[in-house]
């Protein structure tokens, strides 16, 4: 006997009879004899719809009462899985994030889980009853709702399974697994039987969706066993391991792109100590995360530009605090673009290979795609593109390391 966690995305408890497959999906691991906590997503499109009504109806609105009405979504489809349980003769119950309670901090529209109180689970659980857990929701320090951020459902259930000190973590999605990368923008994609945790949480924070970077990361910390399938066939996986654990070396493992970018220029700004820290300072404060950063050599030797990138959603709340503190900062000028892209190779082997940069830049010079900012980790490297080039480079660096084939 094991003890899983299954966790269900949006579109495979898209409508009822999704969410009776989802209900033989469970059937199957109890029917095993194992015990069984299940965490689900809202209906496919029901949390974009949520999203839209709050800014629809406030810009500029309370994050505490997003929250309130974006964890809505999951409400709904952890009972109808429960009732397709029961009506399966599974003993199920549903449980919102504040009744188990996940507790996180207060940072509303995207926090962290701190605490997971497993207690009551654990003993329904060893009762043989179904838990039956909305992802993506939590309580705050003041007792309020809170959600933890886009695609927050893969960090529920990792951090569920670590909680309950599961055996394995199945993330069901309607992919086969983790591919070479997004088989929907390069159909010559290829599923890999494994990756590790390292590339995978580069991957995901480079913006293959498949799993939220934050549940990887927790995977990695608690050692949770994680694994990706899809919950439309019986195909096998994708297993996330640890580096020791891989059987391939390839040059390159993956290839991922985030269309939801943008760029801020400032330029004009007096060469000095204590510049940055300014900038990055403020949008710190406001909780707006910065991703890749250039900064250019004086040239007059008095002033300098600073370029960044960060989430699209971000961009017109950067430049306004920004601008309104003109003044302080001493920018002459700031430009500002949403229409980039960020796309990114990754690879355990670029630690030992040189010359991988090299071919990436080659590659999309090649195909006539101009690099606005580049930026590199030990087995990672980025650069920031205009939008409309992504598929076409993507397409292109798949085919040129060779992915498909591999
Ligand atoms: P869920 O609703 O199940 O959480 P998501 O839409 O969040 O599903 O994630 C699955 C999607 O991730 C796939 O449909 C696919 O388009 C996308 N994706 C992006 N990069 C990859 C990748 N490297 N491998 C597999 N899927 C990827
Ligand atoms: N329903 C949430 C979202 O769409 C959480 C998730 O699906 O993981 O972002
Ligand atoms: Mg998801």
């Amino acid at each position: 006997m094991a003890r899983i966690v299954q966790k269900f995305g949006g579109t495979s408890v898209a409508d009822l009879d999704r969410i009776r497959n989802v209900a033989e999906k469970v059937k199957k691991e109890v029917a095993a004899g194992n015990e069984v906590a299940v965490v689900v997503s809202a209906m496919a499109g029901a949390t974009n719809q949520l999203v839209s009504f709050a800014r629809d109806i406030g810009p500029l609105h309370d994050a505490r009462e997003y929250d309130t009405i974006v964890a809505t979504g999951e409400q709904v489809t952890v009972g109808l899985l429960a009732i397709a349980l029961q009506n399966m003769g599974i003993d199920a119950r549903s449980w919102l994030g504040w009744q188990i309670p996940f507790r996180t901090d207060e940072v509303h529209g995207s926090a962290r889980i701190e605490a997971i109180e497993t207690e009551q689970l654990d003993k329904r659980l060893k009762s043989g009853q179904v838990a039956v857990v909305a992802g993506f929701q939590g309580i705050g320090p003041d007792g309020r709702i809170t959600t933890l951020g886009r695609g927050g459902s893969d960090t529920s259930a990792v951090a569920l399974a670590a909680a309950l000190q599961a055996d394995r973590c199945d993330i069901y999605t309607d992919v086969d697994g983790v591919y070479t990368t997004d088989p929907r923008l390069c159909p010559a994609a290829r599923k890999l039987d494994q990756i590790t945790f390292e590339e995978m949480l580069e991957m995901a924070s480079a913006g293959a969706k498949v799993l939220q970077t934050r549940s990887v990361a927790m995977a990695m910390r608690h050692n949770v066993k994680l694994q990706v399938l899809s919950s439309f066939n019986e195909t096998p996986g994708t297993m996330v391991v640890d580096e020791e654990m891989t059987m391939e070396q390839q040059k390159i493992s993956g290839i991922a792109y985030s269309r939801d970018e943008a760029k801020v220029t400032l330029s004009g700004l007096p060469d000095k100590p204590g510049i940055a820290a300014a900038i990055f300072g403020q949008l710190a404060d406001a909780h707006i995360n910065v991703d890749m950063i250039v900064q250019s050599a004086a040239a007059d030797g008095q002033s300098t530009d600073i370029t960044f990138s960060l989430g699209e959603a971000d961009l017109d709340k950067a430049v306004g605090l920004l601008e309104a503190a003109r003044g302080d900062l001493g920018f002459a000028e700031i430009s500002s673009n949403g229409k980039v892209a960020k796309v990114s190779i990754i690879g355990t082997a670029m630690r030992t290979q040189a010359g991988i940069a090299k071919t990436m830049f080659a590659i999309l010079a090649e195909k006539g795609i101009n690099l606005q900012v580049i930026s590199t980790s030990e087995i990672k490297i980025s650069v920031l593109i205009e939008a409309d080039y992504t598929e076409l480079a993507v397409r292109s660096l798949h085919e040129a390391f060779g992915l498909e084939s591999a």
